[in-house]
């Protein structure tokens, strides 16, 4: 039986399932887990600062509406891009909220809890960069652009910006310890043909549901989107549930066979998200999540908010093999 190398394991906004995400603390308890990457999501501030957030909406997992109560749009909507950075520092960041104020994972770090700050993904990088000589190892970043469209309306362009400032920080090759993600396809056309980038990157797969971007994700996951996509990107990752389907009574899971033709498409294929308190259907545990990904899928890389517990059951799986 043919094993691959273990796959990557990226904190999905840091070691999520324990501390708020997106904060540095945990970005560093996700380091200290064995993550191999990090992830970072980035968004524009009003002065052009690029801020470390998973929305472009600031109100689930912050006190803005307390400290700045007038600011919202006419969606009543806190948008990063509304504020300065000096203002963003001023709130306390903490666990997601759902729109009633109550928990999106009852069972994680409680909510309004705690005494966390946004950071820049410049300060995040240093941070990283830091724990990475201080530890001695190399830990690698995992940033998405998040929503280029809506932010070039508001008058910002991610992109070329971002990749300045990667270039600085020393991540502009294809060996480079990162992946540079983005839902946007265009967007990751543009970057390695107009803006010229070498970094590996990686097309996030959505539901057309969910109006990440204009793409139609039905098609991206076909052979020929596939292979498409496979003359720009060095990699896809697509939301678990697409990676395999449940027979007749919701069981029994097998491949969709999205893996297998990304793969001889030549793509890595990075799943997103494992987690511990939100298992998808047909799987009663993590370790059957873990194990399907890994000895039926043969996934290359995969998200997960608990990079210990799936750390531990992909070194596990690794072991009983060898
Ligand atoms: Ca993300």
């Amino acid at each position: 039986m043919t094993i691959k190398s273990r796959p990557v394991l990226i904190a999905h906004r840091g070691a999520s399932g324990y501390l708020p995400e997106h904060t540095l603390a945990a970005k560093a308890l996700g380091f200290a887990m064995g993550a191999d990457f990090l992830e970072q999501d980035v968004v524009a501030t009003r002065d052009d600062e690029l801020l470390v957030m998973h929305d472009i909406h600031v109100d689930r997992v912050s006190n803005v509406a307390e400290l700045f109560p007038h600011r919202a749009r006419d969606d009543s909507r806190f948008y990063v891009r509304d504020f300065d950075l000096d203002e963003l520092r001023q709130l306390n960041i903490f666990e997601r909220v759902n729109a009633d104020g109550s928990a999106v994972y009852p069972g994680r770090f409680p909510a309004r809890t705690g005494n966390f700050r946004v950071n820049t993904l410049r300060e995040e990088i240093e941070f990283i960069q830091a724990l990475n000589q201080s530890a001695g190892r190399t830990v690698g970043i995992y940033p998405e652009i998040k929503r280029p469209a809506w932010h070039l309306s508001e008058g910002v362009d991610i992109a070329p910006q971002m990749l300045a400032l990667l270039h600085d920080y020393g991540y502009s090759n294809p060996d480079d310890p990162i992946y540079l993600q983005c839902f946007d396809a265009g967007e990751l056309v543009r970057i390695r043909e107009q803006l010229g980038s070498r970094l590996r990157l990686v097309q996030l797969i959505g539901d057309n549901s969910w109006g990440e971007s204009g793409d139609d994700y039905v098609s991206l996951r076909k052979p020929a989107g596939l292979q498409r996509l496979a003359q720009t990107v060095d990699a896809i990752g697509p939301w678990v549930n697409q990676c395999f389907a449940l027979d007749e009574r919701g069981r029994a899971p097998t491949s969709s066979g999205l893996v297998e033709q990304a793969q001889e498409s030549g793509l890595e294929v990075h799943p997103y998200t494992i987690r511990l308190d939100s298992l998808p259907d047909g799987f009663p545990d993590l370790a059957s999540l873990v194990h399907f990904c890994t000895a039926v899928l043969q996934v290359d890389g995969l998200f997960t908010d608990f990079p210990d517990r799936v750390g531990q059951l992909l070194r596990h799986q690794t072991a009983a093999v060898s």
